[in-house]
């Protein structure tokens, strides 16, 4: 047996060969086009929020202390870390009717997160909240964020169903001027981008979809009104319906045992198989919150950082998935005297047994062998987003779930429903599991509106060429302005985002708690901006630990992780600070000692009084 468990009949060159082959009925003309849902008027009904009805309200006047733009995870964080600096007025803004970012939009039946609930949902500790299971629903950390907000006081000033529609630094106010599409015109002393990471919804772009005569929905605003049912709880309408399911990554998976469960008849539509691996859900213990010591949370993220990362740790605390194949595969092992090649080929070889028992295990879990060769894999594990599942490729034994390959994309939509090699397919319901644009999407494109600095220079002018940035959290020209970290903007990656969020928002509040400090010994108020030495000295540590990974990935299928067969699109700019996925552990250094010496280094700091 190999590493990963694979046999003994290791051909590389047929192996590459074959993910080549299976790359290459992907790799299609068009493949990456989509619909822009922020514009599109004939799509415009899919991005209305089916969760919460709309209230009227006048516009609002107000000066406030902080705006954050965004209450998902990342703004609810930002907003409890401001208040624990003493941060009275604080206004989160977002088109959503509620908290929760992701998990507000996404509730479509089976939601979970896919990385262990104890290290995704933030501050279990200071809620004494333990989830219920290793891996929670979308519901259970939808109200968990709101229970954090509550805590915080975060939702009375909080404006809904509003969507910021313009941001500029005002000079001589030394504030920022926010407008948004409900006519609120709102100030403030600082301004916090947590407008998320996966938050525009991807519509592909296929002939004749506007035609289709059915219901249809992204999964990111399902309709329980038309499947009947409740996050949780059985689609008790589709009884008599033929849904057809576009998409089988992520959520495809997730959304379709309760689809089959419910529905007539499901056709799955797919372009690449995820490698789904086991997700071994369980209730959590009767007795784990008892065992947890104070600062268990941390410990336990930093825990899974470090696996993940390929650190050496006592204990795998999480031990599932992405500590056994995602790790093993970024971290292949490196004996002494081993060469690069070796190095290499051992990776590769890895890749290959990990990949092996994927296709292995939709072997034994599917019965019919004609979609089971359909639903194994031929790539790569990195070069599409991991999946995990206890359910999913079962749910093909259902005899009335059909898979429809269809590797080149759809041929077209009718009133009807979806063609596929010149067959109609005949739908009542179309649900468009089809996932959100890439985390590399750049910030000024996920922000949705211009943010105007010194000087009437935008964000995305100034961040055409890539970002420039101190820490990927703040950009010269652009005062008092904060972003939380994400991927694509010289922060970190994390395979669990909440950590990264985490440590942002104790920058931010230990940052402006700093800034205030200073304004009020100064009696006014604080204007920081970035150094352009600091900048400078940011980017390209930035550039220079860029990994050019494109040889590999231009191997892969496309997928949002190549750009869609295009990684050498990637600029070293958007990079990470350290290589591969980042150095996370080297960046909370950085922060926590910036935040330690309390000079902060790398900024230009005014002390104006407060014009009335
Ligand atoms: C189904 C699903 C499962 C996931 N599972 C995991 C997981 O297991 N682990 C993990 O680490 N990550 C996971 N993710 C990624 C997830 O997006 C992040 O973990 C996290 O929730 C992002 O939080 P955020 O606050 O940064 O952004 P979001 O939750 O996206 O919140 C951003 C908010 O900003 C609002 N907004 C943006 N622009 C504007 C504007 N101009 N005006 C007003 N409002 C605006 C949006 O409406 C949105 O509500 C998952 C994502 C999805 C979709």
């Amino acid at each position: 047996m190999q590493p990963g468990g694979g046999p003994t009949d290791y051909d590389p060159d047929a192996v590459r060969a074959r993910y080549r082959a299976e790359r290459d009925r992907r790799l299609v003309p068009g493949r990456a086009d989509i619909r822009d849902l922020r514009r599109d008027e004939q799509f415009a009904r899919f991005r209305d929020d089916p969760f919460t009805p709309f209230s009227e309200r006048e516009p609002v006047r107000d000066d406030v202390d902080v705006v954050i733009v965004g209450g998902g995870i990342a703004g609810v964080l930002a907003g409890a870390e401001l208040r624990k600096a003493g941060v009275e007025r604080i206004r989160i803004i977002d088109q959503a009717g509620g908290i929760g970012g992701t998990w507000y939009w996404n509730r479509y039946p089976g939601v979970m997160c896919d990385v262990e609930s104890y290290v995704y949902l933030p501050m279990l500790e200071e809620l004494d909240y333990v989830p219920k299971h290793r891996y929670a629903s979308g519901e259970e950390i939808r109200l968990h964020l709101q229970a954090v907000a509550d805590r915080f006081d975060l939702g009375p000033d909080a404006l809904f169903h509003t969507g910021v529609a313009g941001a500029a630094w005002d000079e001589r106010g030394a504030r920022w001027r926010i407008s948004t599409d409900r006519g609120d015109d709102l100030t403030c002393r600082y301004y916090v981008l947590a407008v998320g990471i996966l938050n525009l919804m991807k519509l592909p772009a296929i002939a004749g979809m506007e035609d289709f005569g059915g219901c249809s929905f992204h999964s990111a605003r399902w309709d329980y009104g038309y499947t009947g049912g409740a996050p949780g709880r059985p689609l008790t309408a589709l009884g008599d319906k033929v849904v057809g399911l576009i998409g089988t990554g992520a959520t495809g998976i997730q959304c379709l045992p309760p689809l089959a469960a419910a529905a007539k008849h499901v056709y799955v539509f797919q372009r690449t198989p995820s490698a789904v691996g086991v997700r071994a859900n369980r209730d959590t213990e009767p007795d784990f919150a008892r065992r947890l010591a104070p600062g268990w949370q941390q410990a336990r993220m930093d825990n899974f950082q470090a696996v993940m990362l390929g650190k050496s740790v006592d204990e795998d605390l999480t031990d599932d998935g992405w500590t056994h194949h995602y790790a093993a595969v970024h971290h292949p092992p490196r004996h002494e005297g081993m060469t690069l090649e070796e190095y290499l080929r051992g990776g590769e070889e890895l890749d290959y047994g990990i990949m092996e028992e994927h296709r292995r295990r939709v072997e034994e879990l599917v019965r019919d062998p004609e979609a089971a060769a359909v639903l194994k894999p031929y790539y790569r594990y990195l070069c599409k987003r991991p999946c995990f599942h206890d359910e999913y490729l079962q749910a093909f034994n259902n005899p009335n779930v059909t898979l429809v390959d269809c590797p080149a994309g759809m041929e077209r939509v009718t009133d009807h429903g979806p063609v596929v090699d010149g067959r109609q397919y005949d739908v009542d319901c179309l649900v468009y599991g089809t996932g959100f644009e890439a985390e590399l999407t750049p910030l000024f494109r996920r922000a949705g509106h211009d943010i105007v600095g010194r000087g009437g220079v935008t964000l995305a002018d100034k961040w055409s060429d890539g970002a420039a940035s101190l820490f990927g959290m703040m950009s010269r020209g652009f005062p008092n302005l904060f972003v939380m970290p994400a991927p694509g903007q010289q922060a970190v990656v994390t395979v669990n985002y909440t950590q990264l969020a985490v440590l942002g928002a104790q920058y931010i509040g230990g940052a402006v708690g700093l800034l205030d400090e200073k304004g009020a010994q100064g009696n006014g108020v604080t204007v920081f901006d970035v150094s352009a030495a600091a900048e400078q000295e940011w980017s390209q540590k930035i550039i220079d630990s860029f990994v050019d990974a494109s040889g590999v990935m231009a191997a892969c299928t496309p997928s949002r992780i190549n750009l869609e067969g295009h990684p050498e699109a990637m600029n070293p700019r958007n990079g990470n600070y350290g290589r591969g996925l980042g150095d996370y552990f080297g960046y909370r250094r950085l922060l926590e000692e910036w935040l330690d010496a309390g000079d902060c280094e790398g900024l230009e700091i005014v002390v104006r009084s407060d014009p009335p």
